[in-house]
């Protein structure tokens, strides 16, 4: 596992992300608070799951994810890149 810092997204991986996200409709406003505009982050995540092979045995899986903000609440939402069809070209 290396230590370093996973780099920043481009602004043109952002621009792709937003357009998937209008693409499949994900433009409701926020369930908590009803404001409209969300900031795409710089940064994505890896959700951490596990599948179990036997007894015993695990299977430790990542779903690398965009995170987007909501401007006003600061409620956050997760999609996963691999739903975007971006995981590949991201990875
Ligand atoms: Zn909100």
């Amino acid at each position: 596992m290396s230590d370093e810092l996973p780099d920043e997204l481009s602004d043109e991986k952002i621009d792709k992300i937003r357009s998937k996200l209008v693409e499949k409709g994900a433009q409701a406003n926020c369930p908590m608070c009803n404001n409209s505009s969300f900031q795409i982050q710089h940064l994505l995540t890896k959700l951490s799951v596990q599948s179990k092979l036997s007894e015993g045995s695990f299977r430790n899986v990542s779903l690398p994810a965009a995170v987007t903000i909501c401007e006003n609440c600061g409620f956050i939402t997760l999609h996963s890149l691999t739903m975007l069809g971006l995981a590949e070209e991201f990875e």
